[in-house]
């Protein structure tokens, strides 16, 4: 059974996302010759990676878990345009955070990039994929 999951994706809870990210997953199982990819949620994706709070903890536990469940080889960080989780910690003092129209896409790279390296502390053996979800209903790499 293992075999037949590949991936563990994490993204944004944000509803108005759903048919792109399940577009994204299925692209993901295409890529992956059918396997199964597991999904994760949370408000703001690789913000609660980034935070390092109780939200953290949270995320490790569930790819732990998803890991040692169906034996995943790897990770993909899923970010999207106009996040209310980025809105809401930009001002609250996460300068990290901080988006323009210009910015935001390479903001979303740099903190999934950054999201990722601290996970591999953890999950040194996994693959990291990056994706960028547009209010469109795109799917881009980042
Ligand atoms: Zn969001």
């Amino acid at each position: 059974m293992s075999g037949d999951f590949k991936a563990g994706a994490l993204h944004c809870v944000d509803g108005r996302f759903v048919e792109t990210h399940a577009r994204a997953i299925a692209e993901l199982r295409d890529q992956f010759d059918g396997a199964w990819v597991d999904q994760l949620t949370n408000p703001g994706a690789t913000a609660a990676i980034l935070l390092e709070d109780d939200s953290t903890s949270g995320v490790f536990a569930n790819f732990a878990g998803i890991e040692n469940l169906h034996q995943i080889d790897t990770i993909v960080l899923i970010e999207h345009e106009d996040c209310g989780m980025y809105k809401f910690l930009a001002e609250n003092g996460h300068e990290e955070f901080v988006v323009t129209p210009e910015t935001e896409k390479a903001v979303h790279a740099e903190n999934a990039y950054a999201a990722a390296e601290i996970l591999k502390a953890e999950f040194p053996n996994m693959e990291f994929l990056f994706r960028y979800a547009t209010l469109d209903g795109y799917i881009e790499d980042l």
